[in-house]
């Protein structure tokens, strides 16, 4: 069955951007590198860098945060986000090139 999230939001592939523009309601903006202070990087998909929200475990505890879901639950900016779109190509890419026997 399919869950709200899964209706309104497509899958979140860490690219960052939403937690670069505006700190979510348990996030706190860092002035200074223009993101959320709680945003971590984490590994590189090729050339772009993935990441996570430190305190993800504590804001899915939270209530309503099924209405208001955290960085890593889903995706609801996905129209022309360059850095998401940049991620999926490469993951696209480098399964096509896993299957490829040589
Ligand atoms: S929710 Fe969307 S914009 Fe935010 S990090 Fe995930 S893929 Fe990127
Ligand atoms: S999801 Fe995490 S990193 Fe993103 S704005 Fe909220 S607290 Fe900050």
């Amino acid at each position: 069955m399919k869950t709200y999230q899964d209706t309104l939001f497509k899958p979140c592939v860490g690219c960052g951007m939403c937690c670069k523009h505006a700190p979510c309601g348990y996030g706190k903006w860092d002035y200074k590198n223009h993101r959320c202070i709680h945003l971590k990087e984490k590994e590189k998909i090729n050339e772009f860098q993935t990441y996570e929200c430190r305190i993800y475990e504590f804001i899915i505890k939270q209530p309503g945060a099924e209405f208001s879901p955290a960085f890593n639950t889903g995706c609801s900016s996905t129209f022309l986000n360059t850095d998401r779109n940049n991620i999926i190509r490469r993951l696209k890419e480098n399964y096509s090139m896993s299957n490829i026997t040589t």
